[in-house]
């Protein structure tokens, strides 16, 4: 479970980007984030894994408070936090297994710590989520050889394979044709459910997030202003 509490979020220019978030995400609900360009929903994702630090305010992740962490114990906390990113964040000149296999690292600023030969249940894990995600047989294609729907694929396979305990996407679908885009986000539907864990995800397209999550979380200028049930809301509202 993801409690946040008054999250708060004010960059060094002064723009204030959260107001104070406060919203519990459980069980293996699909939670979309929708709201204006500039309304903070990327701030808010950013918060959680503390890519961006919070000003204010608490983030608790299964009991543990993420907020009192310190830059090592993070670290290894950021590995029950699977990242799915809107321009796919691949390493292009390496393969889909490679790509996949470095989610067990958890976060990699030096790419040849991936050619290294890692535990067979890695590798296995790793087969496994390929063929969640639709691509088994691709496993040795280069990240470049692939269409924008494969390699957001790969993205979520990445973040899979590390057995998180939430799953968050910042815009996976806005580089994405429709078509692509509803792909992922079926795919993303039937991850929660597998993996048994909750999904935030950022997204612009309303029709989408109505079709697909099963909550709404509306923000604007860094506020909650819904927080609510997908049921009986209209998609084409
Ligand atoms: P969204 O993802 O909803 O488009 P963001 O979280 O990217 O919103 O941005 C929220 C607000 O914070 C905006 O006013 C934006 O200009 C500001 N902001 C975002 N990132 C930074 C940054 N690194 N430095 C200063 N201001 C930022
Ligand atoms: P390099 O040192 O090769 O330039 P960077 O560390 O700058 O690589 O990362 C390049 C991009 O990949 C960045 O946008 C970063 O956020 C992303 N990235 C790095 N490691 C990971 C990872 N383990 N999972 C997801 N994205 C990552």
């Amino acid at each position: 479970m993801l409690e946040t509490i008054d999250l708060r979020k004010v960059y060094p220019t002064g723009d204030e980007a959260l107001t104070g978030v406060s919203t519990t995400v459980d069980g293996n609900e699909i939670v979309a984030m929708i709201g204006p360009s500039g309304a903070g929903k990327s701030t808010f994702i950013r918060c959680i894994n503390r890519l961006t630090e919070p000003t204010d305010g608490e983030i608790r992740l299964d009991g543990s408070e993420l907020t009192a962490l310190g830059e090592s114990e993070m670290k290894a906390a950021r590995r029950n936090i699977g990242m799915v990113f809107q321009e796919y964040n691949l390493v292009e000149r390496l393969t889909v297994m490679e790509n996949v296999l470095s989610g067990r690292l958890g976060y990699v600023s030096n790419w040849a710590a991936l050619r290294r030969k890692f535990p067979p249940e890695d590798v296995e894990r790793a087969y496994d989520v390929l063929e969640t995600v639709g691509l088994d047989g691709m496993e040795n294609k280069r990240a470049d050889e692939l269409s924008g729907g494969q390699r957001q694929r790969v993205g979520i396979a990445r973040a899979v394979v590390q057995e998180p305990k939430i799953l968050l996407a910042d815009e996976p679908t806005s580089s994405l044709d429709p078509e692509s885009s509803h792909a992922v986000m079926e795919l993303l539907a039937d991850i929660a459910a597998e993996e048994d864990i909750p999904i935030i995800i950022n997204i612009h397209e309303v029709p989408l997030a109505v079709e697909y999550a099963d909550r709404i979380l509306g923000l604007h200028d860094g506020e909650l202003v819904f927080d609510g049930p997908t049921d009986g809301l209209d998609e084409n509202a």
